[in-house]
């Protein structure tokens, strides 16, 4: 299956737009991938979920660099110490009490790398300077 990730993008912006979240999308008009769609807009919008819940800005940023393409979800909010970072990707793990305020189950990233794994690509959680999260999601291009 093939997935033009553009317009795939950008309708995930415009659904969070119209629950009030504005967000923007940086990236080419077209980007073709070998993928199932489904599965890439369930990945996407989970991280674009948890930036929305953790963060006031987000952004969605599309590039390719060799053999893959990135999607990535940026957000300037607390983001997460590089210790915790092995541990948000698995099931039912949630972060300090602070963001326990917040509703969730510790489901989303987990699904999120099994999903991105099963597409042949992979997940990567960076820190976004001068603050914030940076979850990175590459696929092969074809
Ligand atoms: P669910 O996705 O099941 O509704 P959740 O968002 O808490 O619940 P995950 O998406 O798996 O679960 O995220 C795990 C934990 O990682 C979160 O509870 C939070 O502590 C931390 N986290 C995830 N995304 C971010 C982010 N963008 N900024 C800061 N912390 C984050
Ligand atoms: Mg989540």
């Amino acid at each position: 299956e093939r997935v033009e990730l553009a317009s795939m993008l950008t309708t995930i912006c415009d659904q969070f737009a119209d629950s009030g979240h504005p967000i923007d999308y940086v990236g080419p008009q077209r980007l073709v991938v070998a993928c199932r769609p489904r599965a890439v807009d369930r990945a996407v919008t989970n991280l674009v979920d948890n930036a929305t819940k953790y963060a006031p800005h987000v952004r969605l940023v599309l590039s390719q660099e060799e053999g893959v393409v990135c999607i990535e979800v940026q957000d300037d909010g607390p983001g997460i110490p590089d210790d915790e970072k092995p541990r948000v990707v698995k099931p039912f793990y949630r972060s300090d009490p602070a963001r326990q305020e917040v509703r969730g189950f510790g489901l989303g990233l987990a699904i999120v790398s099994s999903i991105v794994q099963a597409e042949g690509g992979t997940l990567a959680l960076l820190d976004n300077a001068p603050r914030g999260l940076r979850a990175r999601i590459t696929l092969p291009v074809s």
